[in-house]
């Protein structure tokens, strides 16, 4: 399968690794939008949200976590964004389930 966040995860392609544990890992977007651009994805491919399952789902809420917890470390806590894309109408550009951690500054009050 040709993705490019699993050859993230695999290491083939190199990425700036801010979290990882079993199951998570989370990394600095290549083309940040704010000066705080993480993306947080699950270790295993799933395609977006659209696809989770009762057996899949646990793993939005260690993303969760984890985004809650990076926001801590980068010193987010004036507030954030943290969005997943879903689809072509969604935005979505690279096909693994991820969720952006999005802050840093004061961000566009537009949800879309
Ligand atoms: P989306 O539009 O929600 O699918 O987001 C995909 C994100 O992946 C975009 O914000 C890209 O900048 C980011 N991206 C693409 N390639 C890489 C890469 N090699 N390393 C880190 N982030 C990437
Ligand atoms: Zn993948």
């Amino acid at each position: 399968m040709d993705c490019l966040f699993c050859k993230i995860i695999s290491g083939d392609i190199p990425s700036q690794k801010v979290y990882e544990s079993e199951t998570v890992v989370a990394f600095k977007d290549i083309n940040p939008q704010a000066p705080v651009h993480i993306l947080i994805i699950p270790k295993f491919h799933i395609e977006s949200l659209a696809e989770i399952t009762e057996d899949t789902v646990g793993v939005t809420a260690e993303i969760m976590l984890v985004a809650k917890q990076l926001a801590q470390e980068f010193s987010l806590g004036n507030g954030y964004r943290v969005i997943t894309n879903i689809g072509d109408d969604g935005g979505q550009t690279v096909h693994h389930l991820h969720f952006h951690l999005i802050g840093g500054k004061k961000l566009s009050e537009q949800m879309c």
